[in-house]
């Protein structure tokens, strides 16, 4: 027993030596976590590794689920395979969402309007996607007691000559009117961030999301007029939670498809601000 002791004695006296136990400095430390249903790689917990290593994390969707993105210092935020160099302590989180049912819309995909001309193809197609614009839409202006049924939403892109590719109802029910390869009409005028390649031009490189919403008073008066403004119940003012919900999910899957950056994420009043309300301040940015 004592010779044991001695012999194991001996060995840690020669690991200290030869430097063989490492200080906590040369390891960096990995908490990876999910939020939503899936699994990753590396698994759920905290990992050790040298520092420097690269560490390669992929992230695996639960059926009915989708990777939205990863939040903390890896490569591609957006890339369902990605890694990051392990320097000291990290957490990194990946994102998965539900998914939920792309409806089309009443009466099919917009590629021929009403007056007979065709919606435009992006000219890389997809390729051009860089951008989501967030809108609001409603029929306030003719319906203002009973503003947000879906079948007048084509009706109304008719009447305004404009078409966004995604329309989410009040129940959170998103509708896709246009293909995302073709230039819907939803950015009209406007600059954005003094880049000379997105004034006025916008349709060429953002997908078009409208919320059925109505904003304030203030937002609405100059748009639908005082009379159809009175009308409006107050409960239809505004976004509900079950819209909220299903923008984020559409958004995650739009991001991870054409990889758009959170940044790249604006408002129709961000972009033309003189003219446009939509989505106004009633939205609520934080939910993205
Ligand atoms: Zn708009």
């Amino acid at each position: 027993m004592r010779g044991r002791v001695a012999l194991f004695s001996i060995i840690l006296l020669a690991v200290a030596l030869t430097g063989c136990i490492s200080t906590d400095q040369d390891y960096a430390s990995l908490t990876v976590e999910v939020s939503g249903e899936g699994t990753i790689t590396p698994r759920q917990g905290t990992h050790k590794y040298p520092a420097g290593t690269l560490v390669e994390l992929e992230a695996h969707p639960a059926p009915g689920w989708t990777f939205s993105r990863w939040e903390g210092e890896v490569v591609d935020p957006y890339a369902v395979r990605t890694n990051m160099a392990a320097e000291k302590r990290h957490r990194v989180r990946a994102v998965f969402v539900q998914d939920a049912a792309v409806l089309e819309a009443p009466g099919g995909l917009i590629r021929w309007r009403a007056d007979g001309t065709q919606v435009m193809a992006r000219p890389n197609g997809t390729g051009d996607i860089e951008y989501i614009m967030i809108h609001a839409m409603s029929d306030a202006a003719a319906n203002p007691t009973d503003p947000y049924r879906i079948e007048r939403i084509r009706e109304i892109f008719d009447e305004y000559g404009v078409e966004s590719h995604y329309v989410i109802d009040r129940q959170g029910l998103t509708y896709q009117f246009v293909e995302d390869a073709l230039a819907g009409r939803h950015g009209g005028k406007g600059s954005w961030g003094g880049n000379p390649r997105l004034a006025n031009n916008m349709n060429r490189y953002a997908v078009g999301i409208e919320l059925l919403g109505i904003g304030t008073t203030e937002e609405m008066i100059p748009v639908i007029g005082s009379a159809s403004n009175s009308a409006i119940k107050p409960r239809n003012r505004g976004y509900t939670e079950a819209q909220y919900s299903a923008l984020e999910h559409l958004v995650a899957i739009l991001q991870q498809r054409y990889h758009v950056p959170k940044e790249n994420i604006i408002g129709h009043d961000d972009y033309d601000p003189a003219r446009k309300w939509d989505p106004g301040v009633l939205f609520d940015w934080n939910r993205l």
